[in-house]
């Protein structure tokens, strides 16, 4: 390692160290004093302060640390060895002797909840092998079908022929009793409607590339699936031109954090009302944090949302900052006028962009914000600490269990639970506090958790290992 990289290590430490030794200072001092709502407000401005520091200065370890071209030659060694492997199953030999797997398009939801559904299948195909074969005829976003807006997700084999389709599991389970995979021609059902679910659904990562993926990216599940994305998202000409059209039209710079604000339909039923406010908070502590290290002349916003007043909105509440975004495409994205080829073109000008900026602040109830990120994981070697959503953690709708690991044990003397070194425990969500909430899977126990006494457990499920496609 490098002088620069051992001097910032220590540093690290040892300002560490620094900001308990304020924080005991002061709030030992505090409990004497009057006026504490004052005090305790100056307190907390200048731990805001000394933690934004320690992260700028834990950001930097990485391009200091010797390591930082081979994570970005590592990063796109193995996405592209999964691209390769995805095209080698989606184009097989022989079309007509293929296994297949037959996914339709015709879930009635958003395109990111779409989005997830062919995610789910083509994950589907690649852990059994099959070729994806996808059905769009009647899609809600344009009635000729996805290969009219994207390229098909084969270049030779787009049709399962005459052979007799099996619906998984359904049908499969009236014949044999049990689940299974051997039909040549198998379709699949909505994941959300699968009771037994197979373990290699997210999650889960694959087991041949997890220690490859892990040295790089710091949330390989979410990089695993971006990776799908990756291999689905090809817009043809026309829709790539009408894209890069609306975006020539922006003043699209870095440095940018990207705002994600769904409102309409959501709010009420599926997600929570959130004020501008809240998303601001956390774009000023990026730009708040990043002026440590260097100046920044505008501190620049690209503002995607369904909700056609909240850019005009933005910009009266907050002028110190220059808010991008086109409230045509927020209007067309409001409830009436959503299924649609234009809306369809604004959506996907605004996952463009969200996923090319620095920073992403969004609510991860939405599948919108979801895609983004994941989108962002393909971008960049690791987008794993450059977002913030306000209310769920990272999931994939309808995913197996979602587990931590305990990495010290917690006595519970507090309003938390107890757990071992080693204990699952069943994440229901992080409240943001500190704590979040789950179930030690041993004790059965329900509630607090310390999380920073917990790792994510990532599971790592024995995919194919496409040994035809070269390494
Ligand atoms: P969710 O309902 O937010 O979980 O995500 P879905 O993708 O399933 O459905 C929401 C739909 O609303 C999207 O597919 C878009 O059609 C529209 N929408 C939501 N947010 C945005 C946005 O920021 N920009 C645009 N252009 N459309 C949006």
């Amino acid at each position: 390692p490098t002088e620069d990289y051992e001097n910032l290590r220590r540093r690290i430490y040892s300002n560490t160290k620094e900001l308990w030794y304020y924080v005991h200072h002061e709030l030992t001092k505090v409990i004497q004093e009057d006026n504490k709502a004052e005090k305790i407000q100056t307190i907390l401005d200048q731990i805001g302060e000394r933690k934004r520091s320690l992260l700028s200065d834990q950001q930097s370890l990485p391009e200091l640390d010797g390591y930082n071209e081979w994570r970005q030659a590592e990063a796109a060694n193995v996405s592209d060895l999964v691209q390769r492997r995805l095209h080698y199953l989606q184009n097989p030999p022989d079309c007509k002797d293929a296994r297949k797997l037959i996914c339709n398009l015709n879930k009635g939801c958003g395109f990111g909840c779409q989005l997830h559904h062919i995610v789910y299948c083509l994950i589907f195909a690649y852990a059994t092998e099959r070729t994806l074969i996808l059905n769009s005829k009647g899609w809600r976003y344009n009635n000729k079908g996805w290969e009219y807006v994207f390229m098909p997700i084969s270049d030779t084999c787009t049709s399962a022929y005459d052979d007799k389709v099996v619906m998984w599991p359904e049908m499969d389970k009236k014949y044999s009793g049990e689940v299974t995979y051997d039909a040549k021609v198998l379709a699949l059902t909505f994941i959300d409607s699968i009771s037994q679910k197979p373990k290699f659904l997210p999650l889960a990562i694959p087991k041949d590339l997890a220690h490859r993926i892990t040295r790089f990216n710091g949330d390989p599940s979410s990089w695993w699936i971006g990776q799908m994305l990756k291999y689905i998202l090809k817009p043809r000409q026309a829709m790539q031109k009408a894209i890069n059209d609306t975006i020539a039209k922006m003043n699209f710079k870095k440095p940018i954090v990207g705002v994600h604000i769904r409102r309409t339909d959501k709010v009420g039923t599926e997600a929570a009302f959130h004020h501008i406010h809240e998303y601001m908070v956390h774009v000023k502590d990026y730009y708040d944090q990043l002026e440590l290290t260097r100046p920044v002349d505008v501190r620049r916003v690209y503002l995607a949302t369904d909700d056609a007043n909240v850019l005009e909105d933005a910009r009266s509440k907050y002028p110190s900052y220059e808010f991008l975004g086109d409230a045509s495409i927020a209007k067309t994205a409001a409830t009436h006028r959503r299924y649609t080829p234009l809306s369809l073109t604004g959506l996907l000008v605004d996952l463009h962009l969200l996923a090319l900026c620095d920073y992403l602040v969004c609510t991860f109830s939405s599948q919108v914000g979801r895609v983004a990120y994941e989108m962002m994981q393909t971008n960049r070697v690791d987008a794993s600490d450059s977002f913030f959503s306000l209310d769920d953690i990272y999931y994939f709708g309808g995913q197996n269990a979602h587990d931590r690991v305990a990495v010290m044990p917690n006595d519970g003397a507090y309003q938390d639970i107890s757990f071992q070194v080693g204990d699952l425990i069943g994440i229901a969500g992080n409240h943001w506090n500190g704590y979040g909430r789950g179930t030690n899977k041993r004790t059965n126990m329900n509630g607090l958790i310390p999380w920073y006494k917990t790792a994510d457990h990532l599971v790592l499920y024995p995919f194919p290992e496409y040994k035809q496609v070269p390494l």
